[in-house]
């Protein structure tokens, strides 16, 4: 069954669609990837066989290639972002999730390249949660929960524990 994604950049100068199906869905934290998106992984899927059509600003699309490598990006030359890329040679199209408009219909099936990972990168599902930002009060509370949790007096903590 093939399925029609659609997708853009920040800025919105590019945009595409994808005919195909996701087959795979990987959240990589090689060093690559985290220096590629400046966070602690990439979440790319992969489309076999999948039909790349670009919608608008094919003319803004930039291709990297690390030397002597397979790992490539292609990304919009005006905002940055990521965007999918062709890779032709390998029969499939691999598409960062984030660019996606439309609903991903499949959920990752696996933290890849878990060796490379971040030192920060440790038990981030336990952390506090907000829905959005949070007010300044609330953000110190989460701090100081997780100081606490961790049995780290960190000196906002400490500083509390004194008055009480
Ligand atoms: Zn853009
Ligand atoms: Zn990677």
């Amino acid at each position: 069954m093939s399925h029609l994604h659609t997708g853009s950049c920040l800025c919105g100068a590019v945009k595409f669609e994808l005919e195909g199906e996701f087959k795979k869905f990987f959240l990589c934290h090689c060093s690559r990837c985290r220096k590629t998106s400046g966070t602690a992984h990439c979440a790319n899927l992969f489309a076999p066989g999948a039909t790349l059509t670009w919608l608008s600003g094919e003319d803004r699309l930039r291709f990297y290639r690390l030397e002597n490598t397979n790992f490539a990006r292609t990304f919009c030359s005006v905002c940055g972002s990521n965007v999918p890329t062709d890779a032709k040679t390998r029969g499939l199209v691999v598409v960062p999730a984030g660019c996606l408009d439309t609903e991903v219909d499949i959920t990752p099936q696996a933290h890849i390249f878990m060796d490379s990972r971040a030192n920060w990168d440790e038990k981030l599902n336990e952390i506090t949660c907000f829905d959005q930002l949070p007010p300044v009060g609330l953000f110190y509370k989460a701090v100081k929960r997780l100081a606490a949790s961790n049995k780290v007096l960190s000196s906002f903590a400490k500083h509390k524990r004194i008055r009480r």
